[in-house]
């Protein structure tokens, strides 16, 4: 939890809900956010790397995670 891309996360300080969404519709918001965040790869690296199941991460669901994981896997 220490990583140095955190500091700059745009989503810190925001309600953590909007960060788990109970559906991929209701990700919008959170996405938005993510959008502008200037450590969004970093995230997203972070987030595949751990598998990390739920919440949006680096702009993406885990529905979307679970892609680049099979695309990675293929280009691999
Ligand atoms: S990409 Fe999104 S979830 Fe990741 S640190 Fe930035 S705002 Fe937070």
């Amino acid at each position: 939890m220490s990583a140095t891309w955190r500091k700059h996360a745009a989503c810190r300080g925001i309600d953590p809900d909007v960060f788990y969404p109970v559906s991929d519709e209701e990700a919008d918001e959170a996405k938005a956010i993510c959008d502008l965040c200037v450590v969004r790869e970093s995230c997203l690296e972070h987030a595949l790397a751990n598998r990390e199941r739920e919440g949006i991460w680096g702009g993406t669901t885990e529905r979307e995670r679970r892609r680049i994981h099979r695309q990675r896997r293929k280009s691999a």
